[in-house]
């Protein structure tokens, strides 16, 4: 793996881009995966790269969710596995939840590496390779599922989900929790809670969401009381403010009329 030096004011993007590429060199990140990661950074530039209140919000819904649930199962893609293997497991061993490999790209090779990675990072049992059952109405590999796993699950947490199969697992009367930095996705749109935050700052935040409550310190949100259209449009406002605010823009004029100082100067010279 190249090595960012940690000074680097990027290094947290960079060293993410950097698992990335070891997981396609590991073959367990599909090539297309970095350029569905590419999109995701387009829109943590729009919220700050930070965790927004709405994140935080839809969060804790998720975590209520969860942890009301009968049976809540994780489903992890290339980049999941790539990027927060040892936060899958964690969230898993907190919730008593089996972890199910996922794919769209899917290959039975590639599935066995997904599991034999996460079990190198100590995932006790990791379902899907079996894929002994099909979400109704998906055409493609993603309606691959174990019966004991997605399949029969309550509550489904799919963080970087694709829309079609969002749309599929509600149908089938599942909740699903969508952790996608993209607001407007229909991953986002169709999901019970949609987290828009990235995926490392999101699942940190839900397992210490889920420990605290867990410890009764933290009572706060119920499901009922999310919403979850609501909460997208009050990411989306924040992402509007910004580029109202322009940040840029202002960086720009300054730039700008540096440049003509500068140029004058030049051309004073000569
Ligand atoms: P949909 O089918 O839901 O409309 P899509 O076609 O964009 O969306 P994909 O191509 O599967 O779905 O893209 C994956 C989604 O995951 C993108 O919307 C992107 O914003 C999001 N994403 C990618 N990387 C991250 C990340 N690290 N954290 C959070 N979200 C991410």
């Amino acid at each position: 793996m190249f090595k960012v030096p940690e000074t680097h004011p990027r290094y947290k993007s960079l060293m993410n881009r950097e698992r990335l590429v070891a997981g396609i060199e590991a073959g367990i990140t599909s090539k297309q995966g970095l350029i569905a990661h590419g999109r995701g950074e387009a829109f943590d530039y729009l919220i700050g790269e930070r965790t927004l209140p709405a994140a935080m919000k839809a969060t804790e819904a998720a975590a209520a969710l969860v942890l009301a649930a009968k049976k809540p199962v994780i489903s992890v893609n290339g980049n999941v596995a790539a990027l927060v293997p040892e936060k899958v497991i964690e969230l898993g061993k907190l919730l008593n939840a089996p972890i199910e490999v996922n794919i769209f790209y899917w290959t039975e090779e590639r599935v066995g590496k997904i599991k034999a990675h996460l079990e190198q990072h100590g995932a006790a049992h990791v379902l899907g390779g079996k894929a002994d059952a099909r979400i109704p109405g998906i055409e493609h590999a993603r309606a691959r599922v174990e019966r004991e796993g997605i399949y029969s699950a309550d509550v489904v947490l799919v963080p970087l989900e694709d829309g079609d199969r969002c749309e599929a697992l509600i149908k089938m009367g599942k909740k699903v929790i969508a952790i996608d930095l993209n607001p407007l996705s229909r991953t986002s749109k169709h999901a019970t809670v949609s987290i828009v935050d990235d995926l490392e700052r999101a699942m940190a935040n839900l397992i210490s969401v889920i420990k605290e409550k867990k410890k009764g310190n933290e009572k706060g949100m119920f499901v009922e009381d999310f919403d979850n259209q609501e909460n997208l449009e009050a990411v989306i406002k924040e992402m509007v403010k910004r580029l109202e605010e322009d940040e840029l823009g202002v960086m720009n004029k300054q730039w700008v009329q540096q440049m003509r100082r500068k140029g004058k100067a030049e051309w004073k010279r000569h």
